[in-house]
């Protein structure tokens, strides 16, 4: 699967996003209206645990406004050249703290790239992040994530796969939609906010899923114009 927006689509993006987001502010709220009023028309024994779903809404609420945050952020990204492996060793730690807690564990397979690419590190460093963590959701303890980088002639390929759930072909095409989410918590806004980081460096974005045996995502990056041809020259 292979999801390339044009502009068009990118502008009715933005109008089903701005539909979507009140639609998904306006259930939680709802629902803390509703168990407030409750807290305040019975005394009840039931206190605790309305508490407890006044404040996951809430919570539920604020990442919903996050990830939307970080979607409609400011197109001008500041690029540098990097090398992928090396932004991936940074977020590593953040990911093994993840696997850590659901009795978990991360494997690197990091070809050291010989090749930079100009890439927005804290967008990139989310994307990872998005990714190993769906990738985690996905899987029960012991489950394992792999991060894989890969150097191809004329660019740099991210591999993130993980042995959980896998996808249905109708979960697949739904994938990057905003707001679809399989799960209780989820905003659905994690992988339409990785289809934009990648877009915005000129890469793309591919799934292989089976379900029951898991999922892998490819993203690959383009290489710097000069970097190539100045390798092929040194070969
Ligand atoms: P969220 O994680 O909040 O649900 P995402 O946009 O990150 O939103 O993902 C959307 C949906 O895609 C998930 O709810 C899940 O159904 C599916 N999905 C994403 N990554 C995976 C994966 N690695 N394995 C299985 N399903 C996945
Ligand atoms: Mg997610």
């Amino acid at each position: 699967l292979r999801s390339e927006l044009d502009h068009v689509e990118r502008l009715s993006l933005v109008g089903q996003m701005a539909a979507g987001i009140t639609h998904e502010i306006r259930n939680p709220m709802a629902v803390v209206r509703g168990f407030l009023q409750l807290m305040r028309e019975k005394s009840t024994d039931d206190l605790d645990s309305y508490y407890q779903i006044v404040l996951e809404e809430l919570d539920r609420a604020n990442s919903i406004i996050n990830d939307f945050l970080s979607l409609a952020q400011s197109r001008v990204s500041d690029k540098e050249k990097v090398l992928l492996h090396r932004v991936i060793e940074e977020v590593s730690p953040l990911l093994w703290a993840d696997a850590n807690l659901r009795g978990q564990s991360v494997e690197l397979k990091l070809n050291a790239s010989i090749h930079e690419l100009e890439l927005n590190v804290r967008e990139i460093k989310q994307l990872i992040l998005n990714l190993g963590r769906n990738a985690m959701e996905a899987m029960g303890p012991k489950g394992v994530l792999t991060l894989e980088t890969r150097n191809i002639q004329d660019k740099v390929e991210l591999i993130v796969r993980d042995r959980g759930i896998g996808m249905s072909e109708s979960q697949r095409e739904k994938l990057f939609s905003p707001f679809f989410t399989t799960k209780r918590e989820g905003t659905g806004l994690g992988l339409s906010l990785c289809l934009s980081i990648v877009e915005r460096h000129n890469g793309k974005i591919n799934v292989d899923s089976v379900e029951g045996e898991g999922t892998v995502f490819t993203i690959s990056f383009p290489l710097v114009k000069e970097e190539y041809s100045g390798a092929i020259l040194a070969d």
